[in-house]
């Protein structure tokens, strides 16, 4: 390691990223490896760009000339249509904001049950707004119709949200900090110092990076996605592969394997199942004869 950065305090957020890694790689020994890892996790820890969940709204502006017609006045009802969404892009080039935007974007997606962006819900939302610019450009509705439509595909989107909802793991912060540090420690570990690939060249023609650091974070970052999908399986007391494939339970939403076309559901809900058909059956059977 480097004297100075042993005579100040290691200090991850003036260094390169690079720097970090090869200090980490080139440790003597364990004690020495841990506190550079330790002060690269304070580094993304302590980075200002916070996992942000804010509002948004389709939206849209009834002309005012039909804003006093029955059809207006329903649409207007529905011209404003909030959910959540999640600052998922950061601006700043520090690599610990990179990663860290990373690091926030995998609990958004994978733990967090209020945002909840599916294509298949936000295109049920967007169903007044759709309805509206279809009737201004000429097509014909009535009030009735028009109603009918918006509730059935509100009521759908809450379903279809719900059923998102219960795709999500459950995990708090606090929770998700300690396994990323392992995830982290795992990538740090993995990870080869980039000269190590310099007499390779199909490397260099895979990646076309612009700096060293720019490795760095995408190797950790891809890093990261895959140790999530890892964890995953191990929450849903998966093996960690499976030649078919995964699928989603029915009725839970847990990720099952994908064994045959008939499996429909986890174990627990497969029993439950049967209950219920044998519950059925009873009554319908000794109950009523
Ligand atoms: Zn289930």
């Amino acid at each position: 390691m480097n004297l100075k950065r042993v005579i100040n305090i290691y200090n991850c957020n003036e260094l390169y990223l690079y720097e970090i890694i090869e200090d980490f790689k080139e440790a003597k020994s364990q004690s020495e490896k841990d506190y550079i890892f330790n002060s690269f996790c304070l580094s993304i820890w302590n980075s200002e760009n916070n996992r942000r969940i804010y509002k948004k709204t389709i939206k849209f502006n009834i002309r005012k000339d039909l804003l006093n017609t029955d059809i207006g006045k329903i649409f207007d009802t529905w011209s404003e249509i909030e959910y959540k969404y999640y600052k998922s892009i950061t601006q700043n080039e520090n690599w610990n904001s990179i990663i860290r935007q990373k690091i926030n974007n995998i609990y958004t997606r994978y733990f967090d049950k209020e945002v909840i962006l599916g294509k298949e819900y936000m295109d049920l939302i967007k169903t007044p707004k759709k309805l509206y610019y279809k009737w201004i450009s000429g097509t014909d509705t009535n009030a009735d119709t028009l109603v009918y439509l918006i509730d059935k595909a509100i009521d759908q989107s809450e379903k279809v949200k719900k059923k998102l909802q219960m795709e999500k793991m459950k995990l708090s912060w606090e929770e998700y900090k300690k396994i990323t540090e392992k995830f982290l420690y795992s990538c740090f570990t993995r990870c080869k110092l980039i000269d190590r690939y310099e007499d390779k060249a199909s490397i260099s023609k895979r990646f076309d990076f612009l700096t060293e650091d720019h490795f760095y974070v995408s190797y950790i970052n891809k890093c990261l996605e895959g140790e999530i999908r890892k964890w995953q399986k191990k929450y849903y007391n998966l093996p960690a592969s499976n030649r078919k494939g995964y699928k989603r339970c029915k009725v839970c939403r847990r990720i099952i394997k994908n064994d045959s076309k008939n499996r429909q559901y986890c174990p627990a809900c497969k029993k439950e199942n049967r209950k219920k058909i044998n519950r059925d059956y009873y009554i319908k059977t000794v109950l009523n004869s």
